[in-house]
């Protein structure tokens, strides 16, 4: 077993890594940036090392500089936490180079799966269902047109190096196919660098639901079941269940051996999120994460299994610590993601926090780097703290996760808490009837019709 790790990240997933690395008796370098001086992940670690200004440019995304940092520290292996270098190949490369362990899959599976052509090529090779679509690329006008009318209207144009939900567009019917086609082209030229584009189906109202596979350098695969995650705002996910209030026990089964399956085909090792589209009982594969996922408590509080302590484990060589038939649901778990941005408006709202006081009591986790005192620096992402409730059932999951919200202080500034407070409590929210939609289509115009009656009775 290793016996320093770098972790090459910051924030609430940094504070992860370490904890998984103390529980494991493994020293811990933090690295950190001139903005992030103060942080939790560098108080908490064994050393620390400065790696650059602010700008993620130059500190968290710095290839030399962590090098340097783990050279000096003696640290044996680098985990890349969440976001930042977590699916970057070159990064990936260059850890090996320097004789270190990346905590991670296979570089080929981090390219193969970072071009999402190739990625659904992969996936279709391996056994997954893919949205109807183009088959690869798609070079022309006329092409799509084809492509369009096989498939059927409408159709999603999207870029092959997307990301964020960037380099998407819809098209209703032939008469749009154009405009979408090189708007896409020219959007995902602007952000990528890179103007390839393919074609897709476009699903109405499908839910996102994903799998949780794992697998060893000896043969063993094992997946984790689901995770659902259509609470989403602009393709950024705000609230995550485990299991999913709408998969029977054979649809689980079903697709999470379908996904064991291409795991073990494709020779996978580590950690991987294999992401669905749900719509009338048909799954549909859309990506594969490469890492570790943001919303990873919920499947940890569902199986009881440390999926970043099993990450070490298996980049050190070592077996999976148990056996598909060893995984067993316990119980509903949620997240709310709490981001420093307005409740409604969601504008950032960093600064410094007067008071912090996080919920406790049974069935409660709280992953957070906040304090009393500390400044949120507007350097980052917004996400400042996960809490995780458990519970017996979704019912006692939700009440739990009302009283969890309820007891969270977070001042001075505006949170996602109040949204997260009237999530908890939103009848759709209850009976589980939501899609990728919902958010935006349904609960956030309600919110607003409901604040102007409001404003207008006062
Ligand atoms: P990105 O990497 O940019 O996040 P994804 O392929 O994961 O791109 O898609 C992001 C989101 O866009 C999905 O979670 C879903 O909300 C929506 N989406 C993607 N593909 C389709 C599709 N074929 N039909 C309908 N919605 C889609």
């Amino acid at each position: 077993m290793f016996k320093k790790i770098l972790i090459a990240n910051r924030g609430d997933v940094a504070l992860r890594v370490l904890r998984a690395c103390q529980d494991m008796g493994i020293a811990t370098v933090a690295v950190h940036s001139t903005a992030d001086t103060d942080a939790m992940h560098v108080r908490l670690a064994d050393e620390s090392v400065c790696i650059g200004e602010a700008p993620s440019a130059q500190s968290y995304l710095n290839i030399p500089a962590l090098i340097s940092a783990a050279t000096i520290t003696g640290a044996e292996a680098i985990h890349p936490g969440v976001g930042f270098l977590s699916e970057n190949a070159d990064f990936a490369g260059v850890v090996e180079a320097h004789g270190l362990t990346f905590i991670g899959p296979r570089i080929e599976h981090i390219v193969s799966m970072g071009d999402k052509v190739e990625a659904k090529r992969t996936a279709a090779a391996a056994g997954l269902p893919l949205v109807p679509g183009s088959d690869g690329a798609i070079a022309n006008l006329s092409e799509a047109q084809r492509v369009a009318k096989s498939t059927g209207y409408p159709v999603l144009i999207k870029a092959a190096s997307g990301g964020g939900g960037r380099g998407m567009k819809v098209a209703n019917s032939e008469d749009d196919l154009s405009e979408a086609f090189s708007s896409a082209r020219s959007e995902a030229k602007a952000a990528f660098g890179d103007d390839t584009v393919y074609l897709e189906r476009y699903l109405g109202n499908p839910r996102h639901i994903e799998i949780q596979v794992i697998a060893d350098a000896h043969g063993n695969v094992a997946h984790l079941g689901e995770r659902e995650c259509s609470v989403q705002r602009r393709h950024q996910k705000l609230l995550e269940e485990a299991p999913s209030p709408v998969l029977t026990p054979d649809e689980r089964a079903h697709i999470g051996g379908i996904a064991a399956n291409a795991t073990r085909s494709m020779g996978y090792l580590g950690l991987g999120t294999m992401e669905f589209l749900y719509e009338n009982g048909e799954f549909f594969f859309i990506e594969m994460n490469t890492r570790l996922q943001v919303e990873h408590p919920i499947t940890e509080a569902i199986t009881g299994i440390d999926l970043v302590v099993e990450q070490i484990r298996i980049a050190a060589g070592l077996p999976l610590s148990f056996r598909q038939e060893d995984v067993h649901f316990n119980g509903h778990a949620i997240e709310c993601r709490i981001n420093a941005e307005h409740p409604t408006t969601f504008m950032p709202t960093p600064g410094k926090v007067s008071d912090f006081h996080a919920p406790g009591g049974p069935g409660v986790r709280v992953d957070s780097f906040l304090y009393s005192g500390y400044r949120i620096p507007s350097d980052y992402d917004s996400l400042i703290a996960k809490i995780i409730v458990h519970g017996d059932d979704r019912a006692h999951c939700l009440a739990r996760l009302q009283r969890a919200l309820d007891e969270t202080i977070i001042t001075p500034m505006p949170t996602s808490l109040d949204l997260h407070r009237l999530l908890a409590k939103d009848a759709d929210i209850a009976s589980g009837d939501y899609s990728i939609r919902w958010l935006e289509e349904k609960f956030l115009p309600n919110l607003e019709a409901s604040q102007t009656a409001d404003n207008s009775k006062s």
